[in-house]
C-alpha cells in the first residue's frame, strides 16, 4: 500500500499591485501556521499557489501559461496541490478548472483566509472554487507572513466601487469596504512592536476610506496613524485624484513622518479621454491637486499611471499626456497599453486605437520620461538621504534601499552588511534614470516607541 505523506513544502508565486502582494503572506502565513515551510523550488512544493492579475490580457495569459509549466510537476509528485488564486481565480472561476483539468482549486481574493479550509476540502476530493465577496471574512492578522520584508504593509479598504470603464477591478475585488479605524490602528501598533520601520496603508482608493458607521475620513486616519509613537515612515498606495481633500493635503504637509511620495494615477492627460475613462476629474483639477500637494510639501516626488491607446484617444490627445508628463515632471510612470477586459464599458466605445499606432505612442512617453527622470534623479547628487534597506545588490558588497521618495539606491555595505529592514544614511554620489548610487555613511537608530 502507498504511504500518503502529508504536504511539507509551499511554492507561491505573486503578480500584480501590493494588495496580491499582501494576500500571499496571508496565504503564506496560514501555511507556516500549520507546519508547511516555503521553498524556492517550485519543483520540491507539494503546495503551489499562482496569486494571478487580471489587470490586463497579458498577465492573464501569464498565469494560465505558468499553470501548464507546473501541472509537469504532478508526474513525480502525486500529492501535489495546484490552487489558481487572485483576481483571475475570481474572474474566471469554474471556467478555470474546465479549463485546466489538473488545476485543484480557486480561491478568489475575498476568500484568501479560507485557504487552509479549502485545503482540506481538496484532501477529502472536492475540486474546490471558492469565490465571491462574503459579509463575513476570516482575517487573521497573526497569521500574516511578513519574514524578510522591509515594510508592514496593511489593508484599508477592500475592493472598488469606481467603475472606471477600464477597470476589472470592481468585478475582482468587490465593493468597496473600508477597516475599521481601531482594527488598523491596532494591526499598525503590531507591526511596530515587531520592529518595522515603514508601513503602507493599501487599498484601490486609499484615500476614501470612511470610518464604517461613523464620519472619520481618510485624513483623520492619517493623523491617527502618522502621530502612533516609533513609526518612522508612513505611505499609502493607490490614491484616486478626485477623492483627495485640502484636509489630506493638509496631513501630507504636516507630518514629516509621512514619505514625501505619493502614487497618483492620471491615466490621461486629455479631457475628452479622462471623461469617456469615466474618472471624475479634468486635467486642470488634477494640475491643481499637483500644485496644492507640492505646496505643502515641496520635496514631494510623484508617480503616475498613464494608458495610452484608450478607445477615441487621437494624436492630439495623446500630445496632451506627453505635455503633462513634461509638466509635472513625476519621478516614475507605469504606462501600459490600454488592454480590453471582460465586464467593462471600454471595449464597447468606438475609436479602438491600433496596436502599432499604441505601441509607438507608449514608447514616446517612455523616452521622455527616461530623460526627465534623469534629470531629477542627477539633482538628487550629493544629497544625504536615509535609506530603507530592502535588499542584496547583484554585485558582492552592495545592498539596495529605498529613499523617502522611494527611488532605488544601491549602496556598499561597509564592513559589516545591514540588517534588511533597517534605516541607514547614505550620500548619493551618482544618479541614472532608474537608480542611485550612494555611499554608505552609517546607522540611523530605530525610534524610540
Ligand atoms: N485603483 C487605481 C486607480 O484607479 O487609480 C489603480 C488600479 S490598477 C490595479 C493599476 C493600473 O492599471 C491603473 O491605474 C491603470 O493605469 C492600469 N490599468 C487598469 N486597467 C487597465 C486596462 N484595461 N488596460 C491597461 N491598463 C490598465
Amino acid at each position: 500500500m502507498s504511504e500518503t505523506r502529508s504536504p511539507r513544502r509551499f511554492y507561491i508565486e505573486t503578480w500584480g499591485c501590493q494588495m496580491n502582494e499582501l494576500d500571499s503572506q496571508r496565504m503564506a502565513g496560514q501555511l507556516m501556521q500549520q507546519g508547511i515551510l516555503p521553498t524556492r523550488e517550485p519543483e520540491a512544493a507539494d503546495i503551489i499557489l499562482l496569486n494571478s492579475c487580471s489587470i490586463r490580457e497579458k498577465a492573464e495569459q501569464k498565469v494560465y501559461s505558468r499553470i501548464g509549466e507546473y501541472r509537469r510537476f504532478k508526474q513525480h509528485n502525486a500529492d501535489l496541490l495546484i490552487g489558481l488564486c487572485g483576481c483571475v481565480a475570481q474572474q474566471e472561476g469554474e471556467r478555470a478548472l474546465s479549463r485546466v483539468p489538473d488545476l485543484d482549486f480557486v480561491l478568489g481574493p475575498a476568500r484568501v483566509g479560507e485557504l487552509a479550509d479549502v485545503l482540506a476540502r481538496r484532501r477529502s476530493g472536492e475540486r474546490v472554487v471558492a469565490t465571491g465577496f462574503p459579509e463575513a471574512r476570516q482575517y487573521d492578522i497573526d497569521a500574516i507572513s511578513r519574514q524578510g520584508e522591509y515594510k508592514g504593509m496593511v489593508t484599508l479598504i477592500e475592493g472598488c466601487n469606481k467603475n472606471c470603464t477600464f477597470c476589472i477591478v470592481p468585478k475582482t475585488r468587490g465593493p468597496e469596504r473600508s477597516r475599521p479605524l481601531a482594527d488598523v490602528l491596532s494591526e499598525v501598533r503590531h507591526l511596530l512592536d515587531y520592529g518595522f520601520q515603514e508601513i503602507e496603508l493599501l487599498g484601490q482608493t486609499v484615500n476614501h476610506w470612511r470610518e464604517p458607521g461613523g464620519t472619520l475620513d481618510f485624513a483623520d486616519l492619517l493623523e491617527a496613524v502618522a502621530t502612533l509613537p516609533g513609526l518612522r515612515r508612513l505611505r499609502f498606495v493607490t490614491s484616486y485624484p478626485r477623492d483627495f481633500t485640502p484636509r489630506m493635503v493638509e496631513q501630507v504637509g504636516k507630518h514629516e513622518n509621512i514619505c514625501p511620495y505619493l502614487h497618483l494615477p492620471v491615466q490621461s492627460g486629455s479631457d475628452p479621454i479622462l471623461r469617456r475613462m469615466g474618472r471624475g476629474y479634468t486635467r486642470a483639477q488634477y494640475l491643481d491637486l499637483v500644485a496644492q500637494l507640492q505646496a505643502a510639501r515641496p520635496d514631494l516626488a510623484l508617480s503616475t499611471d498613464i494608458i495610452v491607446g484608450f478607445p477615441g484617444e487621437s494624436e492630439e490627445d495623446f500630445q496632451r499626456t506627453y505635455e503633462l508628463i513634461e509638466e509635472v515632471r513625476f519621478s516614475a510612470i507605469f504606462a501600459f497599453k490600454y488592454s480590453p477586459r471582460p465586464g467593462t464599458a471600454a471595449p464597447r466605445l468606438d475609436g479602438q486605437v491600433y496596436d502599432d499606432v499604441a505601441s509607438e505612442r507608449l514608447q514616446r512617453l517612455f523616452a521622455r520620461q527616461e530623460t526627465i527622470q534623469e534629470d531629477l534623479n542627477q539633482g538628487l547628487v550629493g544629497k544625504e538621504l536615509d535609506v530603507v534597506v530592502t535588499g542584496w545588490g547583484r554585485e558582492a558588497g552592495m545592498q539596495t534601499g529605498r529613499t523617502p521618495c522611494h527611488r532605488i539606491v544601491h549602496f556598499a555595505t561597509g564592513p559589516e552588511p545591514v540588517e534588511l529592514g533597517s534605516v541607514t544614511r547614505v550620500r548619493i554620489d551618482s544618479a541614472r534614470a532608474h537608480s542611485l548610487k550612494a555611499e554608505r555613511l552609517g546607522a540611523v537608530a530605530a525610534l524610540s516607541a
